[in-house]
């Protein structure tokens, strides 16, 4: 019955004949779509999935063996660079801040303060690896308290991005002043989203999707190049699931950021986890940032992140002159905004989130 599953989410909407000749041709020429391979773990503080239709080009065999090792990948990535987790290496690195010692870093280490450097100086340093001082302080999921203004001021004055020494020849790393502390929390699921995608890759998956609730990649179209529907999340569903839109993706990546993620209220405000390097305090203005690339999942994650801080104007200004990316904003009134080149590939958009 592949018609029912085409009518769920139109990808257009077509006339209503039309719609009712599809409905009647459909099941005569459809070709039924094997089932696709689906697999989730918990991993990264998330659901993770993977799912494939390799199905009819590989063995299940050959899919399980790509699956376990791509899932072990992202553990790696997660126990690196968990800044919770006093054995990572964001741990070591905060740890031996400001007393000269460099430390050789492994390749996802790498990756991710490299992408973050780019989008920290793409966004103006709106997105900032070295936040680690203020995001300490709020305890996102621990604590309800609201900081002080001055304390927040004296951790600012250790965020630093500008004091993350890599030096590219030896693979070393060193964090140049006393109390600084890496949070590369806006950024490690892409990191492990992209290298779980290698993995799978390497294997000979094409037709697959790895997603992690707020980053997702996909290696390739499902069969006949027929695009993935990724619904972006309401930030305030009146029930769960609620979507606000449904983007086409083929290959690339998609990263949401959000203030309904990680929050708690006080005195009727909202306080979430995403921090503007320049006050301590949550960034306003936005309740959700979706970015929609051709490039890695990582440089999606964090550029979410970073717009976010921006605010609407300057982060659509910003994505309108990136190519191969687009965004959809929503405000803090929840009007959504979308930029240009994404139009196309984005359906059922609510106009306002109430
Ligand atoms: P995301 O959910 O990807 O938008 O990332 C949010 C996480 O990134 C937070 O939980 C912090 O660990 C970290 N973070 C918060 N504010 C910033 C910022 N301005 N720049 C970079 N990382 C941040
Ligand atoms: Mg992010």
């Amino acid at each position: 019955m592949c018609y029912i599953l085409r009518f769920v989410i139109p990808f257009k909407r077509p006339a209503p004949i039309l719609l009712i000749l599809l409905l009647i041709l459909a099941p005569a020429g459809c070709q039924r779509q094997p089932a696709p391979l689906v697999r989730a773990r918990f991993l990264l503080d998330t659901l993770v999935t993977i799912k494939s239709y390799d199905v009819d080009r590989l063995k299940r065999s050959t899919l399980d063996a790509a699956v376990n090792p791509a899932f072990g990948r992202m553990k790696t990535v997660e126990r690196r660079l968990n800044v919770y987790d006093k054995k990572s290496e964001t741990a070591k690195l905060n740890r031996l801040a400001g007393r000269g010692d460099a430390l050789k870093v492994s390749a996802d280490m790498w990756m991710a303060l490299d992408a973050s450097k780019q989008v920290a100086k793409l966004t103006g340093g709106a997105f900032n690896p070295a936040i680690g001082p203020v995001t300490r302080i709020w305890r996102f999921g621990a604590g309800r308290r609201v900081p002080p203004n001055d304390e927040l001021r004296r951790a600012l004055e250790a965020v630093r991005p500008d004091k993350i020494i890599m030096d590219s020849e030896a693979h070393t790393v060193r964090l140049g002043l006393r109390g600084m502390l890496l949070d590369l929390g806006g950024i490690a699921k892409g990191v492990a989203v992209d290298r779980a995608a290698e993995v799978l890759r390497r294997r000979g998956l094409k037709h697959t999707l790895v997603t992690s609730t707020s980053s997702t990649k996909a290696l390739g179209p499902k069969p006949g190049g027929q695009p993935w529907l990724i619904g972006i999340e309401s930030p305030r569903p009146k029930r769960r699931p609620g979507l606000i839109g449904v983007i086409e993706l083929r290959r690339g990546s998609i990263s949401t950021s959000g203030d309904y993620q990680r929050f708690f209220i006080k005195h009727g405000r909202r306080y979430h986890h995403i921090l503007d390097p320049k006050t301590g305090y949550p960034a306003g203005g936005f309740m959700s940032v979706t970015v929609v690339t051709t490039h890695s999942a990582a440089f999606a994650d964090a550029l979410s992140t970073g717009l976010a801080v921006m605010g609407r104007r300057r982060a659509m200004a910003l994505v309108e002159k990136l190519p191969g990316t687009g965004a959809v904003f929503v405000d803090g009134a929840g009007k959504t905004w979308v930029s240009a080149g994404l139009k196309n590939k984005l359906h059922e958009l609510v106009k306002r989130v109430k």
